[in-house]
């Protein structure tokens, strides 16, 4: 069956090269110092993933053929450029951005892309939707969760959203390592990674984007989680009947819908790194087939075992298509 894999990462070499830069000084966001250093890391592993992010061409289309991927939708791994600061992270974004377009351009019918933009310039990234929305194969956007400690619900954001909301461009909100003000539970045990913190961080933010309103202001918005919903799916009872409670009491606002439906609405999900029959039957029912797309998370998981999860998985075969690649195709606008 036909698979479009639609969390699947790059990296530029200049971003890569400023990351390194970015280690080197005083102060590091704690997260980043340790995911920086692992995937700039000499062990053997960490440069093959290494190659494998920075390869747009031969190497990850014979990839592809060999797990059985139709076609990637790729986006700048994370942090991305959000761990720099307004300028540079405006300019590498750009850039990272025409490197992917290029190779598009060279494999149409195997790779399309979610551009990268830096929240830092809000300004600027709405500028880089604007430029990004004319140009062949990008079909969305990527943001790597927090940028330096800061959520999406910010007002600042505002232009961000007004350029999104306008070109109906879907956001892939991914994760990455807890953010400053939450991480330091995090970093005993090697929870900051994507075992746990990943999710924790990345559900959090979309929890902040759903109580805060921004689905009221922006109502064309759609955000795409990935990882099964980074575990919302399974809490969406309890968050809107808690919610509830919490208004009664007059300890929050309320909002115009429940968090369940905004949720329900805007948001999509994917498959990414959940190889896990309980996990995806809980969401078919939660979201509905048409809400759930595959993903294989490349170089990081095993696309092998993506492919065959989806290949087998207990589901009726008219929703193991749409999951597989009918739903990408229609979300996304592929062809
Ligand atoms: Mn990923």
């Amino acid at each position: 069956m036909r698979k479009i894999a639609v969390e699947e990462a790059y990296v530029t070499a200049e971003i890569a090269a400023e990351w390194g830069r970015e280690l080197a000084k005083k102060t590091v966001e704690p997260g980043f110092r340790m995911m920086g250093q692992t995937m700039l890391g000499q062990s053997p592993g960490a440069r093959r993933v290494h190659e494998q992010l920075l390869d747009l061409g031969a190497g990850r289309i014979a990839a592809m053929d060999a797990a059985g991927i139709d076609m990637q939708l790729l986006s700048v791994t994370a942090p991305g450029v959000q761990v720099f600061d307004p300028v540079t992270a405006t300019a590498l974004a750009r850039h990272a951005n025409d490197v992917l377009v290029a190779a598009i351009a060279r494999h149409p019918t195997r790779l399309a892309g979610l551009a990268a933009v830096a929240p830092q310039d809000p300004s600027g990234a709405a500028t880089e939707i604007e430029r990004v929305a004319g140009l062949a194969g990008i079909k969305g956007l990527i943001i790597n969760s927090h940028t330096h400690g800061e959520y999406l619900d910010h007002a600042r954001y505002a232009p961000l959203f007004e350029a999104v909301n306008a070109l109906r461009l879907p956001l892939y909100l991914h994760p990455r390592e807890p953010s400053p003000a939450m991480i330091g539970p995090f970093l005993d045990y090697g929870l900051y990674f994507a075992g746990w913190g990943f999710a924790a961080e990345a559900g959090l933010h979309a929890m902040r984007m759903i109580m805060s309103g921004l689905f009221d202001r922006y109502p064309a918005l759609r955000i795409v989680l990935g990882h099964m919903g980074e575990s919302i799916p399974f809490w969406l009872q309890r968050i809107d009947n808690r919610y509830l409670l919490q208004v009664r009491i007059g300890a929050v606002g309320k909002l115009a819908r429940l968090p369940s439906e905004y949720f329900l609405e805007h948001f999509l999900i994917t498959t990414s790194g959940v190889c896990f029959e309980p996990a995806l039957r809980m969401c078919l029912e939660v979201l509905g087939a048409e809400r759930i797309l595959f993903a294989a998370d490349y170089p990081y998981e095993s696309v092998e075992e993506a492919v065959s999860f989806m290949d087998t998985v207990n589901v009726p075969e008219g929703v193991r298509e749409q999951i597989a690649w009918r739903n990408a195709v229609r979300v996304f606008g592929l062809d």
